[in-house]
């Protein structure tokens, strides 16, 4: 196995399927039937999702962007309430964790508490971003992968890896096998946000980024098979 403890990040968009809002059941099955045959090979899984599926707040120009942010990672706290519940449907253990009171509805992030749930194989959920405005759930996933040891993350999108240009626009667009974060930063690329790039580089936290819908893409890249783009 490639990676004995990882942090999967999951854009909010990928929960809604193709519809690109709320949730699409069979999308979140899916993936959970995946991330189970990982845990149950031995890795160690945390889950940080995205809300893009509900609201982001850099896109609501009118109003204050602290109440905005706020209100996107209170909408991360609903993604992984609901797929933490379809994930024990399809028999994991699950704990959901926040950086800050949630009402009784999520636990308080501690790493110690948080590293002992994962060596016991419970499939653990880091919901409410950082709990900072002006940052993103690529900076909650790379803050939670390096605070909790991780081998990698695992960057599970609706593409099949980073290109040159916009594939769908550009049929000469050039899908990178390998970058580094100091590219990602010199050349200002759309990847992850530039705060994550910054904080994996200075910990030397390597990225998976690859298609969630490709077949067993999960369980491909935890096995060390060479999909989406690796960087590092
Ligand atoms: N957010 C935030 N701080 C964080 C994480 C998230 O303020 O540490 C807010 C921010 O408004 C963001 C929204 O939550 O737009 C949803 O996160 P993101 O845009 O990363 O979701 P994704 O695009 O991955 O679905």
């Amino acid at each position: 196995m490639k990676y004995k403890r990882i942090l999967l990040k999951l854009s909010g968009e990928a929960l809604s399927g193709g519809k690109g809002f709320g949730f699409d059941e069979e999308t979140v099955r899916q993936t959970a039937a995946q991330v189970k045959r990982a845990a149950d090979l031995g890795v160690e899984i945390g889950i940080v999702i995205g809300a893009g599926n509900f609201w982001r707040g850099r896109s609501s120009d009118e109003m204050d962007r602290v109440k905005a942010d706020q209100i996107g990672m209170l909408a991360t706290a609903m993604n992984c309430l609901y797929a933490s519940e379809i994930f024990r449907g399809e028999g994991m253990q699950t704990a959901v964790y926040a950086p800050y009171p949630i009402g009784l509805y999520t636990e308080t992030f501690h790493k110690d508490k948080v590293v002992e749930k994962l060596k016991e194989g419970v499939i653990v959920f880091y919901a409410g971003g950082t709990g900072h405005p002006f940052f993103s759930t690529d900076m909650a996933a790379a803050l939670r992968a390096v605070e909790t040891d991780c081998d990698g993350i695992l960057m599970a999108k609706s593409i099949d890896g980073v290109y040159d240009d916009d594939p769908k626009k550009n049929s000469d667009a050039k899908k990178y096998d390998h970058l580094t974060y100091e590219e990602i930063l010199a050349k200002g690329l759309m990847v992850m946000d530039l705060p994550a790039a910054g904080l994996c580089l200075e910990n030397k936290m390597p990225t998976k980024l690859f298609a969630l819908q490709e077949k067993d893409s999960i369980i491909r890249v935890v096995q060390g098979e060479a999909i989406g783009t690796t960087i590092e």
